[in-house]
């Protein structure tokens, strides 16, 4: 089966942890394993990931270095993110086929452009937190001295706020596709991939913008043909009810019934919201099944014997 499978932040850095590279290589590997497994059983995997904690650790030092070299914006930081996170799962995949004699499935890692509409509403709500937090005397100097947004965060101090668009296509699909067809892994669109807007002369254009990872990774399963969309995180199961006393685990739901759950107002935005909403496009669109997982019960999740299976009906 050909499976596009999203990592969450936390495959990457964990809640806590200080984002040190020797922790980030270590969850990195503890993901690798996962797919790997997926892979020795005989499946086509397709890779994408989150960036949060990366992009924002890019953010600050470019803050704080910018007495001494110049700020880039957010499309080049997301590159950083998506350059730096695709070498640390390159290089463990690699060494992970090598040690178990894996042959043909060299990971092959994108650098992926996600075109999004520039009429989209998003970029008159910019929504999405970035960076530091800062005092309200900077971030309103910011908003005097630049085109930035920032909000004060729940009393936690100001923060900015970028538009989060919705992904529309993967530019550099072709490429990917013809990678998959070699049979090599392919890891793409990461972070949510760089967000781009097509000008009315058809060019191309880097926007100060953030891709929810889970939407884009619905736009690139349907841009491979995937058979089968997973999004592995840190909980087991999507849950109705969540962290109530009534709260319960779903199993095997179906397409219309999740749709109900999402119109309750189960699954917070942010967090789960986006989850499902990919998943439910992915069936929607005609996928045979997504999954929601925890990372560590990935093959599992693909046999359909873990996480909450969401199938068309
Ligand atoms: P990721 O980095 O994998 O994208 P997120 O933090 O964005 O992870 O989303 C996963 C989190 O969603 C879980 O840790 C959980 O706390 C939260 N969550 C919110 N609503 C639900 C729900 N209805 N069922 C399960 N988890 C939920
Ligand atoms: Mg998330």
């Amino acid at each position: 089966m050909r499976v596009l499978t999203a990592l969450g932040g936390n495959a990457i850095l964990q809640r806590g942890q200080r984002g040190t590279v020797a922790e980030q290589r270590e969850n990195v590997q503890r993901a690798v394993d996962q797919l790997v497994r997926m892979i020795a059983a005989g499946h086509q995997v397709v890779v994408t990931h989150g960036n949060g904690p990366q992009v924002g650790a890019i953010l600050i030092q470019n803050e704080l270095g910018s007495v001494s070299v110049p700020s880039m914006p957010m499309d080049i930081c997301d590159a950083e993110s998506e350059g730096f996170i695709g070498y640390m799962l390159c290089q463990s995949f690699q060494n992970t086929l090598l040690a178990r004699g894996i042959t043909g499935k060299d990971p092959a890692c994108i650098l992926t452009r996600v075109e999004v509409d520039p009429s989209d509403p998003a970029f008159a709500h910019p929504t999405k937190p970035v960076g530091p937090f800062s005092t309200e005397e900077r971030a309103r100097a910011r908003m005097a001295e630049t085109k930035e947004t920032w909000v004060d965060d729940a009393g936690r101090g100001w923060r900015r706020v970028v538009p989060s668009p919705d992904p529309q296509a993967i530019v550099e699909r072709d490429v990917i596709v013809a990678l998959i067809e070699k049979g090599f892994t392919v890891i793409a669109s990461g972070g949510g991939g760089i967000p781009v807007i097509r000008k009315p002369d058809g060019m191309y254009e880097g926007v100060e913008a953030v891709i929810d990872k889970d939407l884009a990774g619905h736009c690139l399963a349907e841009a491979v043909h995937a058979d089968l969309f997973i999004i592995l995180t840190d909980v087991p199961k999507v849950a109705v009810h969540y962290n109530t006393p009534d709260q319960r685990w779903l199993d095997r739901v179906t397409l219309l019934e999740m749709e109900a759950f999402e119109r309750e107002g189960h699954f917070k935005a942010g967090s789960m919201g986006p989850k499902v909403k990919a998943a439910l496009r992915f069936v929607r669109g005609g996928g045979e099944r997504a999954v929601i997982a925890s990372l560590d019960e990935a093959l599992e999740a693909l046999e359909g014997r873990a996480g909450t299976q969401i199938v068309g009906g």
